[in-house]
C-alpha cells in the first residue's frame, strides 16, 4: 500500500474539473459555482495526514511546500474534508453573497 507523500506524487492536480458527459464527449464543469459554503483549514490544527486531500472529489486540495491547502476554483462545498479530518482543522463557513 503506498504512503500518503507517494500518492501525492502520483496525483497531477488538474486546474480543471473534467468530467465525461455521456456520448457527447468531456466537459469542464465550474463545480466552484455550487458552493454556498467554503471549507477553511487551520494550518496550526493541521498535522499533514493528507486525509482531506484523498477524499476531495474535485481534486481541490494541494500539497505546495509541505502544506495542505485548499484551492477555491473547483471546490464544491461539500464538506467531505471537513467531516474527514481528525483533526478539526478544517471549518465550513457561510459563503459572502454573491
Ligand atoms: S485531514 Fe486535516 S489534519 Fe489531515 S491534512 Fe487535511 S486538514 Fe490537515
Ligand atoms: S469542500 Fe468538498 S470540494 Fe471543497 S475542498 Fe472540501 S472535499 Fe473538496
Amino acid at each position: 500500500m503506498i504512503n500518503v507523500e507517494e500518492r501525492v506524487a502520483l496525483m497531477e492536480f488538474k486546474s480543471k474539473y473534467i468530467a465525461p458527459v455521456g456520448a457527447d464527449g468531456v466537459y469542464v464543469i465550474n463545480t466552484g459555482d455550487w458552493r454556498t459554503v467554503r471549507p477553511v483549514l487551520d494550518q496550526d490544527k493541521c498535522i499533514k495526514c493528507g486525509i482531506c486531500f484523498m477524499y476531495c472529489p474535485v481534486n481541490s486540495i494541494v500539497k505546495e511546500d509541505g502544506k495542505f491547502i485548499i484551492k477555491y476554483d473547483y471546490c464544491k462545498g461539500c464538506g467531505i474534508c471537513a467531516h474527514e479530518c481528525k483533526s478539526d482543522a478544517i471549518i465550513m463557513i457561510q459563503e459572502a453573497e454573491k
